[in-house]
């Protein structure tokens, strides 16, 4: 098969989720005999480039229409690419970049499209897709009918690759101004600074729940003990619909889907939505006061306690021990 894969990308580099995707696009040319090549949209990313055919040929749509990530002028760009490549299999990791990007250019091609993939295998020679339904209570194995197929993963199933022997060709796309969508304007960007890391991208997750009681609360406990471990912070939805958290740190089925090495949720009752966010994490580690609290059904580690009174205990000790 031929695999196109879409990248994100920061100033300096491929972002990690899209090495995930590298990482399933190789597997399945591998087992297709076929091909991989990264697909790279922006406006002066010669950098990324660089940085991206480390781990396999690139195409770069550089032009300054694409300088922001405009979903429809992105959408006709891949369909054009893969039309002229003749690409069969089109992925992208499945963050809210790609969802709002890779269902339109699926339209637009007539493909067949499934999302937040966790596996695949090959049935009778054919490429099926394992992915979750019901908060993850299920898991669907689907066939796509169509060509091409175009296929979100989610990053945690799929160990991000590592570069490759040999730098990768670059190669430029063609972007025709003229015939991009123009129905869509960018106006701006408002996005808060963090030192922290992506809560999707992080080795080590620390949550809050409930239990926390403010947003000064959760900077000091669940903000203080990610600082301590490097790690990033996130939150259930009833912090988030409580305005104590922001959108972006909500973990669960509705949220991010997360799978780091350590999760610690303080004061977090582990409810199904929640659950259906984190509990492929390596090692979960939860607080709370009630020892009812679903959660520790679901952790390797539990405390039974005040987050209040343990949380500063323990950035106290990690302030000794580092
Ligand atoms: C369609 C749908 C989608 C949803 N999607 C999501 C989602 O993506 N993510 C998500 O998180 N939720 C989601 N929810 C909401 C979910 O059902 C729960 O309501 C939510 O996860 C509860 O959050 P919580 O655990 O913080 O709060 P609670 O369930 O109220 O639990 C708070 C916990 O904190 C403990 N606690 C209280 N005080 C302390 C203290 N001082 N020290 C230690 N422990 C303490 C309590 O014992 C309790 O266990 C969704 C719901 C629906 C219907």
């Amino acid at each position: 098969m031929r695999v196109l894969i879409l990248c994100e990308h920061e100033s300096h580099g491929i972002r990690l989720c899209s090495r995930s995707a590298v990482a399933f696009a190789n597997l399945v040319a591998e087992q297709t005999r076929g091909s991989v090549e990264c697909l790279l949209l922006g406006h002066s990313v010669a950098a990324v480039a660089q940085d991206a055919a480390a781990y396999a040929p690139v195409l770069v749509a550089d032009h300054p229409a694409l300088a922001n990530p405009l979903a429809d002028r992105y959408a006709k760009v891949i369909s054009d690419v893969v039309k002229q490549r003749g690409c069969d299999l089109v992925v992208a990791a499945a963050t809210t970049f790609a969802k709002d990007i890779l269902p339109r250019a699926a339209g637009l091609l007539g493909g067949a499209m499934a999302s937040e993939v966790i596996g695949h295998e090959f049935r009778d020679g054919q490429l099926c897709f394992r992915r979750p339904l019901f908060a993850g209570a299920v898991v669907a194995t689907v066939a796509l009918h169509g060509r091409p197929k175009l296929v979100t993963i989610r990053p945690s199933a799929y160990p991000a690759a590592g570069v490759r022997a040999g730098h990768g060709d670059i190669t430029a796309v063609a972007v025709d101004e003229g015939i991009l969508p123009k129905k869509t304007e960018f106006e701006a960007l408002q996005s808060k600074l963090s030192n922290r890391p992506d809560v999707t991208e992080a080795r080590i997750v620390v949550s809050g729940g409930r239990g926390i009681k403010s947003s000064e609360d959760f900077e000091r406990l669940v903000g203080g003990l990610a600082d301590k471990l490097h790690a990033a912070t996130g939150s259930s939805r009833a912090l988030v619909d409580a305005g104590i958290t922001p959108n972006a740190f909500q973990v669960g089925q509705t949220g991010k889907v997360v799978a780091p090495e350590l999760y610690i949720a303080l004061g977090i009752s582990g409810a199904v939505q929640h659950l259906a966010g984190m509990k492929n994490s390596k090692t979960i580690v939860a607080i709370n006061s009630d020892p009812e609290a679903p959660i520790f059904e679901v952790a390797d580690y539990g405390l039974v306690g005040d987050v209040y009174e343990l949380v500063p205990q323990m950035i106290a000790k990690l302030d000794g021990a580092l």
